[in-house]
């Protein structure tokens, strides 16, 4: 149902539009971003933005809840068979949110968490400085190990012994290789710790059974649900019976009011995309596009944390091979020519978070424009030209036209697309 915004608000309306431009124009190399379908934007850009729905289905403050009711047990159904969980809260605004319930859920004020550093992979929500993770719980970190840039589960573990943690956060932004989760639920047993698996960025690929799945392992799973698996923006939390009451009383009223059942639409219709074979083939293509992107950037002479990929995206430590160049001045290099990535710490980087050595690249978005193997490696030899000589006008003009010319052959989102309006 878009209608156009153009005669009612001029200024918003171009910006949206300049917005949907961008995204045509330039490819998202992003690796926690993704192109959600015109059926996901019309279920968040719909009525649905209007109701409060505090409670849960069938159990609501507010009258008027039947069709939400509706909308939240297909999400929350479509949800649990995805994942194989016995219990889907599809609440949370965010995976922060999401995370904030967990440890709601779990914890009591002051008791520590033990998660992976930042400047290693792990994310804000995990208990980094200035967040109120950090604030109401004693938080300490693992790492990975420096020179393979893998986790030493060995090390974890004795990290564990030495910090005696009531909770261990396993699942991470920027680790591009596969997660034992049975071995970190080792860790967690053996230090009597609640173990909390965060999958924000593989959700899509566990959907898929391209990566192992931590459910029916830890005792809490989280998420985000419009990365790899490009459904409704937000969050989630999927967890066994035992643990079903606790988390939807921590998600309303321990972290959240009324739920944002627009985007509970949109998780739901992402869902159900989720749930069809070419889903699993999008998944398996994203996970063969990093690794073209891995190896033949690999064969340009970069370096990359881990030596390749398990996942959807790739970590490039320019330290060695590059050692003037910053992520930061990477990646304005590259959104130069219409090549959006970010900067990323790599461990055991001597630069801030704000600087990096280090530049995520991820395929979840390309991969939704229908990139295969050949296209991304056109791709990656785009982004080691303009890494290999970031100041030379003649080699941004030329890829340039390269990423025009991708952008063209793999286009995404219609003149008439919801996100227009
Ligand atoms: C992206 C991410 C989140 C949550 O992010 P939101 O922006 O709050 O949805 C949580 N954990 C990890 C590991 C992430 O990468």
């Amino acid at each position: 149902m878009p209608t156009d915004l153009s005669p009612v608000d001029g200024a918003l309306s171009d910006a949206l539009a300049a917005e949907r431009s961008r995204q045509r124009e330039t490819l998202s190399l992003i690796a926690s971003e993704n192109h959600a379908s015109e059926a996901v934007l019309a279920a968040q850009g719909s009525v649905l933005t209007n109701k409060y729905a505090e409670g849960d289905p069938g159990d609501r403050y507010y009258g008027g809840c039947e069709h939400a009711d509706t909308v939240e047990r297909l999400a929350r159904e479509r949800a649990r068979e995805l994942f194989g969980a016995d219990h889907a809260n599809v609440q949370p605004h965010s995976g922060t949110q999401a995370n904030l319930a967990a440890y709601q859920a779990l914890l009591d004020s002051g008791d520590t968490i033990l998660s992976l550093s930042m400047s290693h992979g792990g994310h804000l929500s995990h208990g980094q400085p200035y967040t109120m993770v950090d604030e109401h719980f004693e938080v300490s970190h693992y790492g990975v190990d420096e020179a393979t840039g893998r986790l030493d589960y060995d090390a974890v573990e004795a990290r564990a012994e030495a910090v005696d943690p009531d909770l261990i956060v396993s699942g991470y932004s920027a680790y591009p290789r596969q997660v034992d989760w049975e071995r970190v639920q080792t860790v967690a047993d053996a230090v009597d710790a609640y173990h909390v698996a965060d999958i924000a960025h593989l959700t899509g690929l566990l959907a898929a059974d391209v990566h192992p799945s931590p459910v029916g392992i830890a005792d809490l799973v989280t998420g985000s649900t419009h990365k790899t698996i490009r459904s409704g923006r937000g969050g989630m939390v999927l967890c066994d019976e035992a643990l079903a009451d606790a988390v939807d009383t921590a998600v309303m009223p321990g972290c959240q009011g009324g739920p944002l059942m627009h985007n509970v639409a949109g998780k739901a219709a992402g869902f159900a995309e989720a749930l069809t074979p070419e889903f699993e083939l999008y998944a398996r293509q994203i996970v063969d596009n990093a690794t073209a992107l891995a190896d033949r950037l690999g064969e340009r002479g970069f370096e990359l944390v881990s030596g390749g990929t398990d996942v959807h995206f790739v970590l490039v430590d320019l330290r060695e091979t590059h050692p003037d160049l910053t992520g930061e001045r990477a990646e304005a290099a590259l959104e130069s020519v219409g090549l959006v990535a970010n900067k990323q710490t790599v461990p055991g980087d001597h630069r801030s978070a704000t600087v990096g050595s280090g530049l995520r690249i991820g395929t979840p978005a390309v991969t939704t424009r229908g990139f295969d193997a050949t296209a991304t490696e056109r791709l990656a030899d785009a982004v080691a030209d303009v890494l290999d000589a970031p100041d030379d006008e003649a080699v941004a003009n030329e890829v340039a036209e390269t990423v025009a010319d991708l952008c063209s052959r793999f286009p995404v989102y219609g003149d008439t697309t919801a996100a227009s309006v």
